[in-house]
């Protein structure tokens, strides 16, 4: 890799500012100072000093956000800010994207990577990958509702989802539940609702296979995945 992709995709500044660091010999690899940005390294075996500080090499990132609301699961987006826009800039450097898409209007867990191979895996029907959601219902929710989403639910294009677990936390004009589902299809949780004449007024997505989202990030609050949350999803 070329020592100013590697030191731009480490945060050090942007192309422009990497090729000023280099010129004034803050750059040493394997001890050697070197001053050409196109000078080729080996980032994962080579030893590599920049301002005085040895490089950690990271080529993956993996985020857990507590997405807020109005915002878009996106890299980039022309009207909406994106998940992508509350990274801090050295964490964006990376190429990060959101794993699977939560509605502008859900809130809670989001996973965001540069791992192509992990996400796919999330993402795979075959995979079955658990996602747990906390809805209110605008309406009252019922144990015939409980059984239709276990047996499937037909949705308004024909398509019958796959067996669901559905949980009453509160039953009433205003409905509180969890719902765990396997798949992702748009606007899932809502439009399942739907095909049983109910409106989902808010949602929140809590838990993905055995990862749950971290109660101490606030809305818009990401931090990176622990050794142990990763080796969960893998
Ligand atoms: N289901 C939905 O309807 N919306 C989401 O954001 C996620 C699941």
């Amino acid at each position: 890799m070329r020592i100013d992709k590697l030191l731009a995709n480490s945060g050090f500044g942007s192309r422009k500012e990497v090729k000023q660091i280099l010129k004034q010999g803050q750059v040493t690899v394997n001890g050697v100072v070197i001053k050409q940005p196109k000078e080729h390294v080996k980032p994962e075996s080579d030893r590599i000093e920049v301002l005085g500080e040895t490089l950690v090499y990271q080529e993956f990132v993996y985020f857990m956000m507590n997405k807020p609301p109005g915002v878009v699961s996106a890299t980039e987006d022309m009207r909406d800010e994106t998940v992508i826009d509350l990274l801090e800039p050295t964490d964006q450097v990376t190429s990060p994207f959101p794993v699977g898409r939560l509605d502008k209007d859900t809130e809670g867990l989001l996973l965001i990577t540069n791992d192509g191979k992990l996400a796919h895996q999330l993402l795979s029907p075959k995979k079955d990958v658990g996602k747990c959601y906390y809805a209110k219902i605008d309406g009252k929710v019922t144990e015939e509702d409980i059984e239709v989403f276990k047996a499937g639910v037909v949705l308004d294009d024909g398509y019958k989802t796959k067996p669901a677990e559905l949980m009453i936390i509160s039953s009433d004009d205003v409905s509180e539940i969890e719902l765990v589902i396997s798949e992702g299809k748009f606007h899932q949780v809502k439009r399942m609702f739907e095909a049983v004449g109910k409106q989902v007024t808010y949602l929140k997505r809590l838990r993905m296979g055995s990862l749950p989202l971290d109660p101490s990030l606030d809305l818009g609050e990401y931090r990176p995945l622990t050794e142990v949350e990763l080796a969960y999803l893998k």
